[in-house]
């Protein structure tokens, strides 16, 4: 089960997480020209090796270890780690897409500081 970044990686994006993962499967990173215009980093969820170690790297709690564990008003972006496909715009505007979606459909949450964000999921 592959390993899932929600919503509290929006306006946080320090890429902590990029630092530690062994098999480079979350971008972009900040050397890849897509960073700036990403609104957070996503998984790959076929090359994550489900090792752990993004999890205690996110400052803010934005990362899921399965699909299974990640709270229902994040389901949504299982979806975008899913199709996101570093440098390929098709699939980015798709993961985009549901990422701008799931913003404006939860106003709740991101209203609520990135550090606190995640005790907030339901
Ligand atoms: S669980 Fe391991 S392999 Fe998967 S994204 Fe996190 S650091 Fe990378
Ligand atoms: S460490 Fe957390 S907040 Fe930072 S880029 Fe990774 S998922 Fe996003």
């Amino acid at each position: 089960m592959p390993f899932i970044i929600t919503d509290p990686c929006i306006g946080t994006k320090d890429t902590a997480c990029v630092d530690v993962c062994p098999v480079d499967c979350i971008h972009p990173r900040k050397d890849e020209p897509e960073f700036e215009s990403m609104t957070m980093l996503y998984i790959h969820p076929e090359e994550c090796i489900d090792c752990g170690a993004c999890v205690p790297a996110c400052p803010v709690t934005a990362i899921y270890d399965s699909i299974d564990s990640t709270p229902s008003s994040q389901k949504d972006l299982i979806e975008a780690n899913a199709v996101y496909r570093n440098g390929d715009a098709d699939t980015m505007a798709k993961a985009e897409a549901i990422v701008k979606a799931h913003v404006e459909g939860h106003g709740d949450l991101m209203a609520v500081p990135p550090a606190e964000r995640q005790a907030a999921h339901t």
